[in-house]
């Protein structure tokens, strides 16, 4: 028996496909949605919509943007030949909070994980090898997460790069195992960049 309209059960089902959000969260975000003015749903459906849309990969670093290049990577303030390279485009926004960070980043979107059948073609590696090609890059920070894939990635990424001779680098584990990058207090953050050592 449907409880619901097939409006609603549609929202709800719509929602519940969201990363984080089960069945509960669903149901609650769609009686929101609802019960605001018709206006304020529209707004969040074209936001949606937009987003989708008109956000695209930096040619440069692949972080999500809204330009060909994104502000950091356009910045002439920026240092180039320093590379962070990050799983995510919030791996990179919890670095530029710090606002200590002077040098450009690399997102891979994701990591190197065997278990989920993640491999090396599956992130944006290609990418990074093409950028340091063009022989400016001094310094790779390898700025992958603690958990398994992260450190699974961080030794194939130091691997694939030791035989251009740049430096390649890798953040201090004062980050907690398995803790992902966003939910690192900026202070601790700092730290592990301070205190990354040679690989
Ligand atoms: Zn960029």
């Amino acid at each position: 028996m449907d409880y619901f309209s097939g409006h609603i059960s549609d929202l709800i089902e719509q929602l519940s496909s969201l990363p984080g959000i089960g069945a509960k969260s669903a149901q609650r975000l769609a009686f929101f949605i609802i019960s605001q003015p018709e206006e304020k749903a529209k707004r969040l459906a074209d936001s949606i919509v937009s987003a989708r849309q008109n956000v695209r990969y930096c040619k440069c670093c692949c972080t999500l943007t809204d330009a060909e290049l994104c502000p950091v990577c356009a910045s002439p303030k920026r240092d180039k030949s320093t590379i962070m390279v990050v799983e995510t485009p919030r791996d990179l926004a919890a670095y530029e909070k710090t606002g200590k960070y002077e040098g450009v980043y690399h997102v891979l979107h994701g990591a190197i994980s065997p278990m989920l059948g993640i491999g090396p073609d599956d992130i944006r590696l290609k990418e990074l090898m093409v950028r340091l090609a063009s022989g400016d890059v001094k310094e790779v920070i390898i700025a992958t997460n603690s958990s398994l894939e992260g450190e699974t990635t961080a030794m194939y990424v130091s691997r694939l790069i030791k035989p251009t001779g740049i430096k390649t680098t890798r953040i201090a584990s004062g980050v907690p195992v398995g803790g992902d990058l966003e939910n690192i207090d900026e202070v601790t953050l700092l730290r592990a960049l301070d205190g990354r050592t040679e690989l």
